[in-house]
């Protein structure tokens, strides 16, 4: 009998072992940590489309602003063509100032347009700016998550360790026959191959058992439940007497 309640207690350290190795695997920070990862990625995504556009705003920018600088100095030319005291056919005088009028407006076009860059570098550098922030934070909180991950990672296998120095511990005294006997009936009966009569009752399958099995386990042997084969205990306030 003593030794099937130290099973029962190894069989219970195992269960609580095996649950603590799957909270492992689904400890909420994991999941939280690959949501920030999957954001990180977006935000990164868009801040790499904001650079690219940054960047090509500042060439298209540049490549404007040559071009009025161009049409300035034709300008300049022409008018000091057409102010020069030279005299020359009124229709050539006509077309000369046809073409300084037409070099200012599209200049003033050249010009909008070039406002226009602005504004929109403007857009994008604000929303560069703002996903700068936002990549700050998810990083702050990736950091912070992957810490409390790795806090409660070291707690459970701290007291994993402890479960395993336990066991061993009562592996000690156990007979290795009966240890043998326990996994080939673990192998069927899956983890409680070790449960407690409670009120005459298999806390294995709730069957009642017959006043026989009740008797025989008060008598301190060892009987299996009548319906589902496992191992009956007394129940805890009567265990005491077995284990000294
Ligand atoms: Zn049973």
């Amino acid at each position: 009998m003593r030794e099937w309640i130290l099973l029962w207690q190894w069989q219970e350290m195992a269960k609580r072992k095996e649950e603590l190795n799957n909270s492992l695997r689904y400890l909420p920070e994991l999941a939280e940590i690959k949501k920030i990862k999957r954001e990180s990625e977006k935000v990164q995504m868009a801040l790499a489309q904001a650079e690219e556009e940054l960047e090509r705003l500042q060439q298209e920018m540049e490549q404007v602003s040559e071009e009025i600088e161009g049409m300035a100095q034709r300008v300049k030319r022409v008018e000091a063509e057409l102010y020069s005291n030279r005299a020359r056919p009124g229709r050539e005088l006509k077309s000369l100032q046809q073409s300084v009028t037409d070099l200012k407006r599209k200049q003033r076009v050249m010009e909008e347009k070039w406002y226009g860059l602005l504004e929109r570098r403007e857009e994008v550098g604000e929303r560069h700016r703002q996903l700068t922030e936002q990549m700050a934070r998810l990083k702050a909180d990736g950091r912070r998550l992957y810490e409390n991950w790795r806090r409660r990672r070291a707690e459970v296998e701290e007291e994993i360790k402890q479960l395993e120095e336990q066991m061993a511990s009562i592996d000690v005294f156990l007979d290795p026959r009966i240890r043998a006997l326990y996994e080939e009936m673990r192998a069927f009966l899956g983890p409680d191959v070790v449960v407690r009569l409670k009120g005459g009752v298999c806390s294995g399958c709730h069957t009642a058992q017959p006043v026989d099995v009740v008797r025989e386990l008060a008598a301190g042997q060892v009987v299996r439940c009548e319906r589902c084969g496992r191992v009956l205990i007394p129940p805890e306030e009567e265990e005491n007497r077995y284990l000294h």
